[in-house]
Parts: C-alpha cells; structure tokens; sequence
C-alpha cells in the first residue's frame, strides 16, 4: 500500500488533531498508525518534522507512543530496544520533542494498551492532544543518561481512549440482562439521563442462532477451502481463524445441522452467538442507542437483527395498524465495501456469488426485539449488514447479521444505515424502524386514506407488554450510577 501511494498523511507529517482520526481510535497493529499517518514511524517511540522540511528549521516532534506522562526519550538502545548501551542525546526525536516545547505545539499521544483480543496482544490507542511541559536528562537503569519529558493532557478534549477501555470494565460487572438469557452474553441497560425504561418492556427475540438447514459438507474436522461449504460460498471459507469477515458477499452460507464438522468450527460464526459484550444506553438526545463494552475488531460478528419475520402480504396488512417494521432490503449493500481491495489491486472484483435470494420479507419488531434494533442510523455507519444462510439450502428469510465495518472502542456508539430516507439522528428514543413506519404512514394515508376502522378489527398496537417487576431494580441501579461523560 505504501509503495501504490496508499498511506494517507505521508510527507506532510501534520501537526496536531489528524482529519477522521478520533480520540479513543483503537489500532491492533502498529503499521496502521503509520498508514494513516498519525505515527509515521514503524519502531521509534517518537515522530517528527525534520529540520529541513520544518517551517522554523528546527524539529518538531508530531506524536509519541508511550505509555505514561513522563516519557522517556529514545536512542541509545541495542537493534532489540530492550537495552540501554550509550547515552541519549538531545539530537532527533529528542531536540524535537524539547523544541515542541520551546514553541508550545501539541503533540499525539498514541498508548500502547495489553489487549487479549488483539493477534498481538496489544493495541495502539489515540488518546488526544497533549503539551510537553518539562525535559531534563537523568541517569537511567544502565547508569546511561536518558532524556526525560512531562506530558499534560489538553483540556476540553474527549475523554481518554484508555480511560474509557478502564471504565467499560467496570460497566460490564452489571448483572441486568435485558436479552432475557436469549443472547448468550448479558445484554446491559445504561440510562443516566432520564427515567426511561422501555427497553424493558419488550419480549426479547430469540436471535435465530440455531443451524436448522438442508444439505452440508463431510468434514470431521474444521473445514477448509476446497470443502463443500466453502464451495457454496464460491470456493473460499467466508471468515479466518480468528473469526473475522474476510469479504462482504450478497450472501454467507455457513455450516448448518447437516454438516459433519465441529461446532467450533470457524464457518459457524454467527452461530456461537455474540463474542463482545454490548449495552443499550440512553444517549443526551433522549433516544437509545447501543454500545460495545469490549474493544471490536474490524470485520468480527457483533450481533444479529431479530424480531419476529413476516411475509409481505402479512407486513403489508401490518404496517396498516401501526407497527415497528424493518425492510430488509432496505439496507444499501454496505458488504460490497467490506474487503473490496482493488485500489491495491485493480484486478479485485467483489464477490457476486452466491448470489442473494429475493428479500421478500420484513422483520416485526414491535413486540419481540434485540439488541440491534437499538442501533441508530447513520450515513458513516460503523456496522454493515450481512445476510447470512445456514446449510445449503437457499433461505426465504436469510439471517440479518452485523459486522463491524471499523475497529470500533469501548463505549463508543455502534451505527448502522437504514437505507435512504432514513433520518441521519433518531430522536425520542423511539426504535429506528418507528420513523421508517410512519414514514409509510404519511406516504399512506395520503395516497389511500384509510377509514380508521380499516384493515382489522383488531388491530395490533405497538403498546408492549409490561415489565417485570423483578428487572427493574437493577435499572435503578443503572439509572444511578456516575455519568459516563
Ligand atoms: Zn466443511
Ligand atoms: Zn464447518
Ligand atoms: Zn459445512
């Protein structure tokens, strides 16, 4: 990607907050720093406009990595970075970070967190813009002399990438489950901003996990590309070992009932349900959003869209009485995105195979719902939908399943996009399908306008049943706790 030009913010190293790059982006390899240019050095603890590209004629340091806000200087270390052999000197990144404070610039602050869900166990975390406001040299642990700097934070930034890492910790103790045992990981409830309590009162649909299909592979084993399931989704297994998405299709088909592999094996994904914890929460606007409480990398499983599926003529009768619906081919093909590598390699074509059957159907989600009809809309969502199929059969109703479009952090909230018309914020705490619903109650009523005693006599109404008393002591709870932000 470097040698096609592909590495953004290259040569121009810029100076402080970097275009599209957050506070609290989360990165598993070090080389993606340098991709997007927020740290452009593969091993040197510090990044920095060399003198003769710098405005003044002097370094300026634009970012570190470390680990702590008495950062130490580099050089003077063996090829394995691990011993000190000769004192550091104030020359490099060093006379850069001391003239970064002479003239007061802010610098990048990358730390370097332990992370058991990263290959490397480790991730890079942008943390924001911080001052150096103190460098002296000291003799370090080898007798050598090491130059030292003090770092304060910049106020008024977003909280701490690593800090939110720390606090959803602490969040994911919270015993409240508001899936029911339907999920196989509890389903939090955060609100600190009102007194809502809705999701409550819902019956939590059963996310369809379970792998009743026809026809399979033979493998006793994991399966492989070249088995009959790989096949199926043209030749390659759709995820890597480390269950991530590898290309977005018009359809996965993953192992079913029939198949003789392993239930771990890796082309029964979705199946093995969620794999990080998530919470619905009460955002400032007063609606409801959903957020992962561990870190999510690009192209793993985040959850599946489950309500109660209906036919089109059902949903049409339906969406005359005032219920939630989701349109499932609605959702823009979003997957075409997901491993589309043909700016590094023009020959890429996306898959078109298999091909996608007729979405012929809608999701009822006025009743019996999941965590992901929680998720709000966005036109730069962080999620992407991906139908999915078990066994080997061609599905009427295809599995909705979410996938990470991004390395999504702790806390921050996931999105998704509805398709067209759908509006950019949702408001009220009202489930996105709702503003989708009376959207086609406008269009309705003003092409037909129906009598109010049409379509049924008995009309369903979207009024949910009521809560357990016993889940809402520990929404209480939750209401009660510190503010997150
Ligand atoms: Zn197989
Ligand atoms: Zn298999
Ligand atoms: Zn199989």
């Amino acid at each position: 990607m470097m040698q096609k030009g592909l590495w953004i913010n290259r040569g121009k190293q810029i100076v402080g907050p970097l275009p599209g790059v957050l506070v609290g982006d989360v990165f598993f390899f070090r080389v993606e720093l340098c991709m997007i240019g927020l740290h452009g050095q593969v091993q040197a603890g510090i990044d920095y406009l060399p003198a003769g590209r710098s405005p003044s004629g002097e370094p300026i340091a634009t970012s570190i990595i470390g680990d702590t806000i008495i950062y130490s200087g580099h050089g003077g270390r063996g090829r394995n970075g691990q011993k000190q052999f000769h004192d550091q000197k104030p020359a490099g990144g060093n006379l850069a970070m001391e003239k970064s404070m002479a003239y007061g610039v802010e610098v990048r602050v990358i730390r370097g967190l332990k992370c058991d869900q990263s290959p490397s166990g480790k991730v890079y975390v942008y943390d924001g813009l911080y001052k150096i406001t103190d460098c002296w040299a000291e003799a370090g642990k080898s007798g050598f002399v090491v130059s030292k700097f003090r770092l304060l934070r910049i106020e008024n930034q977003p909280k701490m990438g690593s800090a939110a890492i720390k606090l959803a910790e602490e969040l994911k103790s919270d015993i409240l489950d508001i899936s029911g045992g339907t999920e196989n990981l509890p389903i939090s409830l955060f609100n600190d901003v009102d007194g809502d309590d809705s999701p409550l009162r819902f019956n939590a649909a059963s996310a369809g996990y379970d792998s009743a299909a026809v026809g399979g592979c033979r493998c006793e084993c994991e399966c492989s590309d070249g088995c009959d399931c790989a096949v199926r989704n043209g030749g390659e297994l759709p995820y890597d070992a480390s269950g991530v998405l590898l290309r977005g299709r018009p359809l996965v088909y993953e192992c079913g009932r029939s198949c003789s592999c392993p239930e771990t094996c890796r082309n029964r994904l979705t199946q093995r349900g969620l794999r990080s914890r998530l919470e619905v929460f009460r955002t400032r606007e007063m609606a409801w959003g959903v957020r992962p409480l561990e870190l999510i990398r690009a192209g793993a499983f985040v959850c599946e869209f489950s309500g109660v599926g209906l036919t089109k003529r059902q949903s049409d009768w339906l969406s005359m009485t005032g219920d939630n619906m989701i349109y499932p081919n609605q959702f823009p093909p979003r997957w075409v995105e997901w491993g589309d590598i043909s700016r590094v390699c023009p020959q890429y074509l996306p898959p078109v195979a298999p091909s996608l059957p007729l979405l012929d159907f809608s999701m009822d989600v006025s009743t019996y719902r999941n965590v992901a009809c929680y998720l709000r809309h966005s036109r730069s969502p962080n999620v992407f939908m991906q139908f999915v199929a078990y066994g080997h059969c061609v599905p009427p109703h295809p599995h909705l399943m979410i996938f990470a479009r991004e390395s999504i952090p702790p806390l921050r909230e996931l999105s998704i996009d509805y398709g067209m018309g759908h509006p950019e914020i949702m408001s009220q705490g009202e489930c996105p399908a709702k503003d989708k619903h009376r959207q086609r109650q406008r269009e309705f009523s003003e092409s037909s306008r129906p009598t109010p005693t049409s379509g049924s006599s008995t009309p369903r109404t979207a009024e949910p049943s009521p809560p357990q008393s016993s889940t809402i002591g520990p929404l209480l709870r939750a209401i009660t706790r510190s503010p997150l932000t």
